[in-house]
């Protein structure tokens, strides 16, 4: 016999097993209805597919927002932690229904007025031209100036003129921020963002801790990749390193790595088919992709979306990625990253998994996953091993090299900035939240504040507005992605990871299914890392690969 918690009771385990059996009779026909139609959506750009599909959300929406339900659900999920229930699938199920239906219980007035204020501002966005000398520019006119001219007068212009949204909406966002705080405490929230911290299985001071040893492990290589692309900036602009400024980036937050470095990586790409690389390097590994290919849509299409995802439309193996595949690195590495996100769903996820948990563990596990095998579009020896001759593999490496690690010490420093602004503005929505912007950007990405500059230039990123509370699963993804990769490379390999390529392997495909893949939600993020990798998530390894501790 197995243990069986003191307390546990059989009335309640068949309770949640009646609960969970409904739900997915109701829901999961609406589930691969509303995939179906976001996927027909996107692909035609349709005003009657959209609504088509909104038609759909609203009635999934309307279903788990059902009061009955969820007072059923609120009572299991009280016997669940007690430990009454004695199968640990349908506790664990339990536990995922209540943080899927908990945000739907929010009073459906003020809701509405959430969402009226979302639109409102997503709409400033959406119709915002930054002037310029009484000139209107486009978003991408804005960026070929950052990315282009050596003229710091114009540049300055533009970057200023480009940052007037954050004016524009910066009330509406007060406002926005003080609603979703009041949906919170109804839900018995401090704040939004401990709710939306909560939904996720996450925790505030437990993710300040991580992104504080993220800020120990990566300041001193940021600083070295900084003073680099700084030399190279400064050069081009014909100024002093010291006298660098916002505006000397190349977009308008420093989230990116400028584009200094000489070789470009489109030119060996240009003659590649970026389909047939990713077929073979996915069936190399053991985690097979044709299936997923043949129900996607991989090229530019006239109203199509031109983003890139992939989806799970059923979780039985009708897997898809859309797409906009040109001959460029961009694109590979995308494929990469979208191929990545396939194999980690309903193909590699046992179907033996109740259907509640038969999806990825969290959003950070798959990013990470995807962003584990996008890398290798920057490696010549990994393009070497697929075949693939270099004219010059050294000049490919150095630039692309320099490329990711630039790439991801960046977008890691910005990261802190991201996280800890949204903590502090949910926290306190009438601080001065211009100076706790600057303060944090001074503080961790190494940008300098203009003079006397006291304007709400946070408002001016979308995601803070229309995103909330979601960017710092990008960066946990990325700690994931390079933990599991060093976790794989010790245990199959025994080998330095940075030697690790994968290619033509399929003990690679093997770890990952069975570390990574195939708990399925059966365990959250925390124990799927330990799982996976024998230690909980920690920016150790993510640093490591950038020359860090
Ligand atoms: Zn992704």
């Amino acid at each position: 016999m197995s243990a069986v918690p003191v307390d546990a009771s059989p009335e309640a385990t068949a309770r949640a097993k009646t609960f969970v059996a409904a739900h997915e009779a109701k829901i999961r026909p609406l589930d691969i209805a509303a995939g179906k139609a976001w996927w027909t959506a996107n692909i035609t750009g349709k005003d009657e597919d959209f609504k088509k599909k909104e038609e759909i959300q609203n009635t999934l929406d309307a279903a788990l927002a059902d009061k009955a339900t969820f007072a059923e659900l609120k009572a299991l999920k009280g016997l669940k932690d007690k430990g009454e229930i004695d199968d640990k699938l349908l506790a664990r199920s339990i536990e995922v229904l209540y943080l899927t239906y908990l945000p739907k219980q929010i009073d459906p007035e003020l809701l509405k007025k959430i969402t009226a204020k979302e639109n409102a501002v997503e709409q400033k966005f959406n119709t915002f031209r930054a002037v310029v000398d009484d000139k209107k520019l486009t978003a991408s006119a804005v960026a070929k100036v950052l990315k282009t001219s050596k003229d710091s007068a114009e540049r300055r212009k533009v970057w200023e003129a480009s940052k007037k949204v954050g004016a524009d909406v910066a009330a509406d966002l007060k406002e926005l921020v003080k609603l979703r705080n009041e949906a919170a405490k109804q839900l018995g929230f401090k704040t939004y963002h401990a709710m939306m911290l909560y939904l996720n299985e996450q925790d505030g001071d437990e993710l300040l801790k991580l992104f504080d040893d993220l800020d120990a492990l990566t300041r001193e290589p940021f600083i070295k990749a900084k003073a680099e692309v700084d030399a190279k900036l400064a050069a081009a602009s014909g100024v002093k390193v010291a006298d660098l400024m916002p505006w000397h980036y190349h977009d308008p937050f420093f989230q990116e790595s400028p584009g200094v470095f000489d070789v470009n990586l489109d030119d060996v790409y240009a003659k590649l088919d970026i389909v047939q690389l990713n077929e073979k390097f996915y069936a190399g590994i053991g985690l097979p992709v044709g299936r997923v290919i043949a129900a996607s849509d991989l090229y530019e299409k006239e109203g199509k979306s031109p983003h890139a995802f992939c989806t799970d439309i059923d979780r039985a193996g009708d897997v898809r990625v859309l797409a906009n595949i040109k001959p460029t690195e961009y694109w590979m590495s995308t494929m990469l990253h979208e191929l990545g996100h396939s194999v980690y769903s309903s193909l590699n996820i046992p179907q033996s998994l109740p259907y509640v948990l038969r999806g990825e563990a969290h959003i950070l596990t798959t990013e990470g996953v995807a962003m584990q095998f996008q890398k290798f579009s920057k490696s010549s020896a990994w393009l070497e091993k697929m075949g693939v001759k270099l004219a010059d593999p050294k000049a490919f490496d150095v630039t692309a090299g320099k490329m990711l690690r630039n790439e991801l010490l960046i977008f890691s420093r910005w990261c802190q900035v991201m996280l800890r602004f949204e903590k502090g503005m949910y926290e306190n929505p009438d601080q001065d939240l211009n100076k706790l912007w600057w303060e944090l950007v001074e503080k961790y990405q190494l940008v300098k504040k203009p003079e006397g500059r006291d304007a709400p230039d946070y408002g001016s990123k979308i995601h803070i507005c229309v995103a909330p509370v979601y960017y710092h699963n990008y960066m946990m993804g990325q700690l994931f992605a390079s933990q599991v990769h060093h976790a794989l490379s010790k245990e199959v390999y025994q080998a330095a990871p940075a030697t690790v390529l994968y290619v033509g392997d399929t003990k690679v495909g093997q770890f990952m299914t069975e570390k990574v893949f195939a708990p399925g939600r059966t365990l959250s993020w925390r124990d799927l890392t330990q799982f996976a990798t024998g230690e909980p998530l920690s920016p150790k390894a993510f640093a490591a690969d950038f020359g860090g501790k």
